[in-house]
Parts: C-alpha cells; sequence; structure tokens
C-alpha cells in the first residue's frame, strides 16, 4: 500500500482528529494526500502552507431536520445535510443522496471528492454535497414528494444559482429533482432554474444529462482502449447497479459492441450470458421500481439471479463500478485480477477500496479513477446551468417547435 509523505502525516492526522467517526472522509483525504507525494517532495514549501489544510476542511456544514408525514398521517423525522465543500471556481456543485446510509461523513467524503472532480472538468464550479437519510424505496409518490418538499422548505435559503446548485445522486433522480425544484419556485417565488440541475428537458434540463455519467464513464473506456488499439467491440462488460449510472454506462457499452453480462442491486445481481436485455431491466427499474430479481423472473432460463454474493465473481474483460462505495474490496479484485479483467473504471464514487486499487495497480490492470471517469455528469450539468443562465432552452421538444412553423 502506499504510504503518506511525512510532511502530509500531520495534516492526515488532524483531519482524522477534527472529523472523529467519519471514515469515508478519512480515506477519501488520505486517498489524495498519498497521490500528493510526489509533489510535495518536490515543492516541500506547499505542505508548509494552509493550502492543503484548507482543502480538507470545508467552508460551510448545514444540518438540518426534516419532518414530514406519511401515507398513514405518522409524522416522520429525517436528517437533511448540505456540505459547501469548496468555492474557489464557482459556486458549489453538487448532487443530492436520499439513502439510510447518509451521515456527515459520507456527505463530506462526496463534496471533497467533487471538489476535485469539478476542477478537472475546466468549468467555474465548486464543489458541495447533499442529502438525507431518508429512504425512498417503498415510498409512494405523494411520500417522495412530501419529503422534498419539506427538505427544500430547509435548504432554499442555502442555495441559489450563483450560491451552490444541488443535482441528482443515489436515490435522487429527475422524479425528486421536480418536487424539489417546484417547492423552491413556490417558496421564494422566482423562476430561478439554474438553482438545481438534472431537470426535465422541458423546464431547464440539459440534453443528455440523465445519460451523461454513465455514457461518460464508457467514453473513458474507449479511451483506455484505445491506446493499444483495442475497442469495447465483443468485450465482457461487468455493469454493478442498475440505477441511473448503471444504466446509461450499460446502453453505451452494447451500442459499443460489447456484452453487458451482469448488473446487480443491493439485493444481489443477475447475470446474462448473451447479454442483458436493457429494455427490460430500464422498464423494471425506471418504471416499476422494482428488483433486480425481477428481471430473471421475467426473462426465465436465460438468466440467473444470485442473491447477496458479489457481483466482481462474474468473470469479464472491463468492470465498471457504478453503485455505491466500497462495493469493490481487495477480494473482489483479486477475483477480477485472476479472471482476465484489463480495465476498471469507476462509475460511481470511491467504489474500489484502496487495498483494491492498489492490487490493481500491481498486477498492472488500467484502472480509471472515479474523479475523472464519472466527471461527465457533473461536466453536463455545468453546461445546463450556462443554459439556464442565458434563459436558453436545449431541450429537443423546443427545438422542433422552433424549427417548425406549422406549430407556432
Ligand atoms: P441510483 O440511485 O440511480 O442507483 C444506485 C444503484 O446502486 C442502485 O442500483 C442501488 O441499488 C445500488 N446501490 C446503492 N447503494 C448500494 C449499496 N449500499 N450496496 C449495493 N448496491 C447499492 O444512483 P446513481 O446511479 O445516480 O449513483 C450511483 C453512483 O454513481 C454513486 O456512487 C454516485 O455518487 C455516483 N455518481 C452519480 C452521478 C450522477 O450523475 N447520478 C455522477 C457521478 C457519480 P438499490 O436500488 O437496491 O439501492
Amino acid at each position: 500500500m502506499p504510504t503518506l509523505h511525512e510532511m502530509l502525516l500531520p495534516v492526515f492526522d488532524e483531519v482524522v482528529k477534527r472529523n472523529p467517526g467519519e471514515i469515508e472522509f478519512h480515506q477519501a483525504v488520505r486517498e489524495v494526500l498519498e497521490s500528493l507525494g510526489p509533489v510535495v517532495a518536490k515543492h516541500p514549501e506547499y505542505a508548509d502552507t494552509q493550502i492543503i489544510r484548507s482543502l480538507c476542511e470545508p467552508e460551510r456544514q448545514i444540518i438540518f431536520r426534516v419532518p414530514w408525514v406519511d401515507d398513514s398521517g405518522q409524522v416522520q423525522l429525517n436528517r437533511g445535510f448540505r456540505v459547501e465543500f469548496n468555492s474557489a471556481l464557482g459556486p458549489y456543485k453538487g448532487g443530492l443522496r436520499f439513502h439510510p446510509s447518509v451521515y456527515l461523513g459520507i456527505v463530506k467524503f462526496l463534496g471533497f471528492e467533487q471538489t476535485f472532480k469539478n476542477a478537472l472538468t475546466g468549468m467555474p464550479i465548486g464543489g458541495g454535497k447533499g442529502g438525507a437519510d431518508f429512504d425512498p424505496k417503498g415510498r409512494s409518490d405523494a411520500e417522495v414528494m412530501r419529503f422534498c418538499q419539506s427538505f427544500m422548505t430547509e435548504l432554499y435559503r442555502h442555495i441559489g444559482e450563483y450560491t451552490d446548485v444541488p443535482a441528482g445522486d443515489i436515490g435522487v433522480g429527475g422524479r425528486e429533482i421536480g418536487y424539489l425544484f417546484g417547492q423552491y419556485k413556490r417558496i421564494t417565488n422566482r423562476y430561478e432554474s439554474g438553482v438545481l440541475t438534472g431537470k426535465g428537458t422541458g423546464w431547464g434540463g440539459s440534453q443528455v444529462r440523465t445519460e451523461a455519467t454513465g455514457y461518460g464513464t464508457v467514453f473513458f473506456v474507449e479511451e483506455i482502449f484505445k491506446t493499444t488499439g483495442e475497442s469495447l467491440e465483443d468485450k465482457r462488460v461487468v455493469v454493478s447497479g442498475s440505477g441511473n449510472v448503471a444504466i446509461y454506462a450499460a446502453e453505451k457499452v452494447i451500442e459499443r459492441g460489447g456484452t453487458v453480462v451482469a448488473m446487480s442491486d443491493s439485493s444481489g445481481y443477475v447475470t446474462e450470458d448473451n447479454g442483458v436485455d436493457l429494455d427490460l431491466l430500464k422498464d423494471i427499474k425506471l418504471n416499476r421500481r422494482a428488483r433486480i430479481r425481477d428481471y430473471a423472473t421475467d426473462r426465465g432460463a436465460s438468466a440467473h439471479f444470485v442473491e447477496g454474493g458479489s457481483i466482481w465473481d462474474v468473470p469479464c474483460d472491463v468492470a465498471l463500478p457504478c453503485a455505491t462505495q466500497n462495493e469493490l474490496t481487495a477480494a473482489d479484485a483479486a477475483t477480477l485480477i485472476r479472471n482476465g479483467c484489463a480495465v476498471v473504471a469507476e462509475g460511481a464514487n470511491m467504489p474500489a477500496t484502496p487495498e483494491a486499487m492498489h492490487a490493481f495497480h500491481e498486477a498492472g490492470v488500467r484502472f480509471a479513477p472515479g474523479k475523472a471517469a464519472n466527471a461527465g455528469g457533473v461536466a453536463t450539468s455545468a453546461l445546463e446551468m450556462q443554459q439556464n443562465a442565458s434563459r436558453d432552452s436545449r431541450a429537443p421538444d423546443m427545438a422542433a417547435a422552433v424549427k417548425s412553423p406549422a406549430r407556432g
């Protein structure tokens, strides 16, 4: 495992001391500090300044109560977060995650990573992240709406198109962004469409934002293959997750001639040797909001559902972890290497543990870190912000309406 440069050890120790128990945040900071070792060796003056320390300290951390009423009339209580990490380059920018595992340490790790990812896009966006320990799974549309409205009733005072611009993440897609935007509009009495990204294309959203993270991850893999004169054609690809990032990564893999042989959700994974039927999977996940086991039930003998277990046991040429942090461990990495996996690209944020990354580097597996490989989504969000700032619309139906005089 890589070690920390001795001049950066005190910075890391301070982060651990100041943020007790926030293990995901410690992990994300350590990863960045390790990568800075060669820089500090060459420029020791950087380790002495407050720059690195400041990068590890969020500018603002907001925690709030989110009360809401469920369908049976019971009051439920959740905790909401927004960590405004760094605004050196632009308004804070980063998604909202609704998942029961959300706590300050997860939001901080995501905000920290987002700062570097956003800088890498070259767009004028700072870094932030937020969310709540709310579980949308099994909740009715009306319950999700009431939760989102209550969440925004507090969040609205902290965000704005020039201040902080949230988007989606785990558990937050087009439906939730719609409820959040509606409440923001009601409370502020402003049509400030640049306050959120990931909106529908009929009301300020950008074309291809939905697909951008997954597609971008696959474009990154293609660039890796190009360096050795290869392509995705005929490659066997395993994609973990079956949410926004996973579905559109799988879509692009298939379009480029690869075969997606396995996908998952938190209950288990499905395998299909001749390739996953993505239309069916989309129907199950995007329309029916059902579990991945239903995919195998609907497909019959050609597909196989494995409850629990590790999707990384499925032999493949390319692995795309697109579900969540630390989902690919050292043991999983060893299995992938043994099975001849050649490329791993992180569609999710920090899905590979440090030990897994180390194993890939040692084995010569080409590894694309999430800060670069999944930056397509936020880069497209920055375009959505530009479009909103200029009161422009690049929605396809609007474009068609403008072109067609018959439709006025
Ligand atoms: P979604 O909620 O759309 O999908 C998440 C998927 O991952 C679901 O299939 C979910 O299964 C699975 N999953 C979530 N938590 C776990 C867990 N603890 N164990 C196993 N599976 C789990 O989220 P996104 O696709 O938007 O996000 C996926 C990842 O990509 C996250 O790491 C996110 O931070 C990152 N990302 C997202 C971007 C975006 O544009 N949306 C941009 C850049 C990064 P289940 O339904 O069973 O929970």
